[in-house]
């Protein structure tokens, strides 16, 4: 019996990188660098974590439908994987929370 369920945890398929998207919105995790504050019902806004912005101008943008975001100031935009990649590269330089 324990041998059985032993087999099918060791056959799971292990070859795919585990991946945070399902798991984790966009917004959970630029909220981890800006506050964002919601903007309409499809938008939530904050100050972009990728350019410095010293009037702290809410620029950075989320389009919660789209799952995509923008900023109008320094033009970054992108998914919730391009954002997690400039995070690795250490592209995010604006990352104080009010
Ligand atoms: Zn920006």
């Amino acid at each position: 019996m324990f041998d059985e369920v032993k087999e099918v945890v060791v056959a799971q398929p292990k070859e795919e990188a585990p991946s945070t998207v399902d798991t984790q919105t966009l917004m959970e995790v630029v909220s981890q660098y800006t506050k964002l504050n919601p903007f309409g019902t499809a938008y939530v806004v904050g100050v972009c974590p990728f350019h410095n912005s010293r009037l702290r101008n809410q620029t950075f943008m989320i389009n919660l439908h789209k799952k995509s975001y923008h900023c109008r100031e320094c033009g970054k935009h992108g998914d919730i994987s391009a954002f997690q990649k400039a995070e690795k590269n250490n592209e995010l330089t604006n990352t104080q929370k009010n």
